[in-house]
């Protein structure tokens, strides 16, 4: 079974129309109905040893906790507003937790988005082991503000409608091999990609600009061609990407071309957004883009269908098959 199987067989329930969710399980937010305004709810857990590797400074991972949370406001065009905070600690290291306060805050802070609530727990001891904890588990729920009539979900892309992408894809996946010990990175590249992997930069401003311009939107978490399927399922249309359009950056792109392919379309923990738009709007995707201060590319287009066709750079679908990131495929 896998992540998504698991979630639609035990956890998705047909939505009971009460006045309040407007949408629910399935994207990147839910979003209910608060009066003048909608409000977007995203919930994201990180585990050490799972989400960050042991030892990692703890200003990042306070600040990466709450950067995935509001990459995925920023997917539903959402500013933040609040958000809440659930810990379960082996044990109280004080200057552990300033530092992790320090940059959970330092993020919160400018976006504006303020701590209102959660729950701190000690995780138990393993068995025999005293000395062994449960590993440090940090979950957030954020809430963000959409006005009425700007909704936007994984489920609006068009046939005819272009694929988009902001920044660049790879670089947190190539940080992750260097400390995993599958590549080594002369120091210069580790010290660019590393933060793209520890303190990710979630994509608010686009995602707010690109109100009433996108047809639909996706964060990449899982691996951008994973979620271009989540697009394409949630939406009823085909996706083809053009592999070599992909961006990447210098340090990515000077890397063997089979693992820098591998690690921009299928890598995971990226946090840009993935959005279409009709081919009319491209110059408003470039204004919004501007006005974010954000760098875009176009890199596909939806067609009538279903699936997500990769090409390679003579339009030919590529044989080769890339797997997103998923916690429970064997
Ligand atoms: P994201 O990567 O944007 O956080 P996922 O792809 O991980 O979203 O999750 C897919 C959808 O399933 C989301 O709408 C999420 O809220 C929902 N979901 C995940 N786990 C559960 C759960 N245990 N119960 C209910 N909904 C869940
Ligand atoms: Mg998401």
């Amino acid at each position: 079974v896998t992540e998504f199987e698991l979630i639609a067989r035990f956890f998705t329930r047909p939505p009971r129309r009460d006045g309040l969710a407007i949408t629910g399980v399935g994207d990147d937010c839910a979003l209910l109905d608060a009066g003048e305004r909608l409000l977007a709810v995203t919930s994201d857990m990180l585990i050490e040893g799972r989400h960050f590797l042991p030892g990692c400074d703890p200003a990042a991972v306070g600040h990466k906790s709450l950067a995935v949370n509001l990459s995925d406001l920023a997917a539903a065009g959402a500013t933040p507003r609040c958000f809440f905070l659930a810990l379960g600690l082996p044990r109280a290291d004080a200057a552990w937790l300033e530092a992790f306060a320090r940059g959970m805050l330092a993020l919160a802070d400018r976006y504006g988005c303020q701590l209102l609530g959660g729950d701190t727990t000690r995780t138990p001891t393993l068995g025999a082991h005293a000395d062994v904890s449960g590993p440090l588990t940090i979950a957030i729920t954020a809430m963000g503000e959409v006005p009425r009539g700007s909704e936007r979900t994984r489920g609006g892309a068009r046939p005819g409608d272009e694929l988009w992408v902001s920044g660049s894809l790879g670089d947190a996946r190539l940080a992750l091999a260097h400390a995993r010990g599958e590549l080594e990175l002369p120091a210069a590249d580790h010290a660019a990609v590393r933060p793209r992997m520890e303190q990710p930069e979630p994509r608010v401003a686009l995602g707010v600009a690109l109100r009433g311009v996108a047809s639909s939107a996706i964060d990449i978490s899982d691996g951008l061609l994973g979620d271009i399927a989540h697009v394409a399922a949630r939406s009823g249309v085909a996706v083809e990407v053009e592999a070599a359009a992909v961006p990447r950056s210098a340090v990515l792109a000077a890397q063997p071309v089979a693992l820098a392919d591998a690690f921009a379309l299928a890598g995971g923990d990226d946090y840009e957004l993935l959005f279409t738009a009709p081919a009319v709007a491209s110059a408003a995707v470039r204004t919004a883009a501007q006005a974010a201060d954000t760098p875009v590319t176009r890199i596909g287009r939806v067609l009538v269908g279903s699936g997500v066709t990769v090409l390679d750079a003579d339009g030919r679908p590529l044989a080769r098959r890339f797997d997103g990131f998923d916690h429970f495929r064997a």
